[in-house]
């Protein structure tokens, strides 16, 4: 750029002619016209307003005038300016607002097409029960107990009061561990949970015990090697069969709505006495029973469902587990999970439980509600 220069004769400085300030103008505002979108607009705005374009290097000269000159070519470059700025911000509202336009019908969301639908897995019912199982009791005041599913064999058995030769402890019905004498099982049923918390914690004792077990079975529709349990432990001051009574009741109307559980007597080594649970038919009520007409699938017109087996805790179970049996009494029950989802749910073949197939899982959502 030049410096003030006294002698410069503006004559001779092209730029700043009217003629050329208004072709500069024209020029710049025949192109902000053309552009079309806003990069086209962008180039333009380069081209004609810019740092580098004409009117910018023309506005540079002006320091250059003389006094008066100066003057005269500011004003003309100054309102030249004006009218390019002017129709460049015009052009930009307008191009922005047809480019929105364009986006707007090009881009169109049409919402009465079909979609393809996205696939959700859902919540295994098997899931879904023991969290029910768990809930009923959380509200109830319980806690949920956990344990681990490899257990040492004198938790499942001998504390369990399990005699050394009963057949429970057979290869045919339990997975033992290698080495054989390693003393590992995987566990046989959630009894071990319960000797754990009572080894752990001093009384009163509330634990539900969901969790998953292994026997030594077949797998038809009816068997499945590896299943899943809950079990409730109740140890306090003053416990009787009464409580026991009591809870399941509860706990069957919690599950099934209108039915009522009864007891017959069995035998367990951890209970004593011991006794198995029936649920009142939650669908007939009992009506099919002796009534052709009106059979019931539920439970086979039989009137009661084969629940699972409950008792008083075993004193010598008590003692094994370090609490006073002459303080301390208690009760415990227990029931498998595929069963209950098998008449609750009417689910007829429990290998569908296990093989994963969301479509089944699907079908039952809702199990825990
Ligand atoms: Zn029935």
């Amino acid at each position: 750029m030049s410096g003030p220069n006294t002698s410069y004769d503006p004559v001779q400085v092209a730029p700043l002619h009217a003629e050329q300030v208004e072709a500069m103008v024209a020029e710049a505002l025949a192109a902000f016209a053309a552009a079309t979108s806003v990069a086209e607009l962008k180039e333009a705005r380069l081209a004609h307003a810019a740092e580098r374009s004409p009117i910018a290097l023309a506005n540079r000269e002006i320091g250059a005038l003389p006094p008066q000159a100066r003057k005269d070519a500011g004003a003309r470059i100054g309102k030249a300016r004006g009218q390019i700025g002017a129709a460049l911000k015009a052009r930009e509202a307008e191009v922005s607002a047809a480019e929105l336009e364009r986006a707007l019908v090009e881009e169109r969301v049409d919402v009465t097409l079909p979609l393809q639908p996205h696939p959700v897995g859902a919540v295994h019912p098997i899931t879904g029960l023991m969290a029910l199982v768990e809930d009923v009791f959380v509200g109830m005041g319980w806690e949920v107990a956990e344990g681990p599913e490899l257990e040492a064999e004198w938790l499942n058995f001998d504390a369990l009061n399990f005699v050394p030769d009963h057949p429970a402890r057979t290869l045919q019905d339990t997975l033992f561990v290698e080495p054989a004498d390693g003393g590992l099982v995987l566990r046989t049923h959630t009894s071990p949970v319960q000797a754990r918390t009572m080894l752990h914690r001093e009384p009163p004792i509330y634990v539900i015990c969901p969790g998953k077990v292994y026997r030594a079975d077949e797998y038809d529709a009816t068997h499945v090697p590896v299943f899943h349990q809950f079990e409730g432990l109740v140890v306090d001051r003053g416990i009787t069969l009464g409580h026991l009574r009591g809870t399941l009741d509860h706990f069957a109307r919690a599950m099934f709505g209108d039915t009522r559980t009864r007891i017959r007597p069995h035998y367990f080594p951890f209970t004593e006495p011991s006794a198995e649970v029936d649920l009142q038919c939650f669908v007939c009520h009992g009506d099919s029973v002796g009534n052709p007409d009106r059979p019931c699938r539920t439970c086979k017109s039989e009137g009661w469902i084969e629940w699972g087996g409950c008792g008083v805790v075993n004193p010598r179970v008590l003692q094994a587990c370090g609490i006073d049996s002459d303080v301390y009494s208690g009760f415990a029950f227990g029931m498998g999970v595929e069963r209950t989802l098998m008449f609750r749910n009417d689910a007829a073949d429990m290998r569908d439980m296990i093989e994963g197939d969301v479509r089944f899982s699907r079908s039952l959502v809702g199990v825990a509600r």
